[in-house]
C-alpha cells in the first residue's frame, strides 16, 4: 500500500486566525480541507459547503447515532462535527486533509488517530485577538466576552499539540506550516514500509 495522507488538525482561539491560513494554505498546496457540519446559522457571506454544511440539530443528531461523524464537539451552544467518511477517503488516497476543528475535537482526534499533526494557532497577543474579534463585527458584546474567556482556557491546551504556531503575519504562519508538513513526511515511523520496500 502506498503512502498514506497527512491529516493536520489546526486548532485555536477564535479570532486568532485559522481560517484565513487555511484558506492560503490550500490555495497554495495540494491539501484538502474537510467541510464540517454545524447546527449554528450561517454568517452573512458563508456558503452551505463551503464554509460549512448547515444542518438541524435533529440531523445532527441523527447522524451521531448513525457514526457519521470522525469527532464532533458542542462550541458555544452549536454542534460541529467532522464527516467521517470523506476525511478517510481521501487519506487513503494519500491526500493530505486539513481538519479546521477545536480543542475538544481535536484532543479526540488525538486518541483515536495519533499520526496526524496537531497544531495550534496562537495570537500574537491578546490586545490583537480582541481586535481581530471586535473587527469581524458578527460579536455581540456578550459573545465577544464568552470568547475572550475561552481564549484564554483554550491558549492553556497548547501544550498538548505538537506544534504552536504565532499568526502575527499570514504569510510567515503559513511557511512555518508548509515546513512543518514536509518534515512530518520525512518521519521515519510514516515512511519506513515504504522506504524499506525499495531496497
Ligand atoms: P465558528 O462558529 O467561529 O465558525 O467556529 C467555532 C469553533 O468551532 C472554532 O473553534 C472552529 O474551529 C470549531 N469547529 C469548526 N468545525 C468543527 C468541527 O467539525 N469539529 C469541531 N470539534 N470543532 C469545529
Amino acid at each position: 500500500m502506498g503512502i498514506k495522507g497527512q491529516l493536520l488538525v489546526v486548532s485555536g482561539p477564535s479570532g486568532a486566525g485559522k481560517g484565513t491560513i487555511c484558506k492560503a494554505l490550500i490555495e497554495k498546496n495540494p491539501i484538502w480541507i474537510s467541510t464540517s457540519c454545524t447546527t449554528r446559522k450561517p454568517r452573512a457571506g458563508e456558503v452551505e459547503g463551503v464554509n460549512y454544511f448547515f444542518i438541524e440539530r435533529e440531523e445532527f443528531l441523527k447522524r451521531i447515532d448513525n457514526d457519521e461523524f470522525l469527532e464532533y464537539a458542542e462550541v458555544y451552544g452549536n454542534f460541529y462535527g467532522t464527516p467521517r467518511s470523506e476525511v478517510l477517503r481521501l487519506l487513503e488516497e494519500g491526500k493530505d486533509v486539513i481538519l479546521e476543528i477545536d480543542i475538544q475535537g481535536a484532543l479526540k482526534i488525538k486518541s483515536s488517530y495519533p499520526e496526524g499533526v496537531f497544531i495550534f494557532i496562537m495570537p500574537p497577543s491578546m490586545e490583537e485577538l480582541r481586535n481581530r474579534i471586535t473587527n469581524r463585527g458578527s460579536e455581540t458584546p456578550e459573545s465577544l466576552k464568552t470568547r475572550l474567556e475561552a481564549a484564554y482556557d483554550e491558549i492553556s491546551f497548547a501544550s498538548k499539540y505538537d506544534y504552536a504556531v504565532v499568526n502575527d503575519e499570514v504569510d510567515k504562519a503559513v511557511k512555518k506550516i508548509e515546513s512543518i508538513i514536509i518534515a512530518e513526511k520525512c518521519r521515519v515511523f510514516k515512511i519506513k514500509d515504504e522506504l524499506l520496500g525499495r531496497f
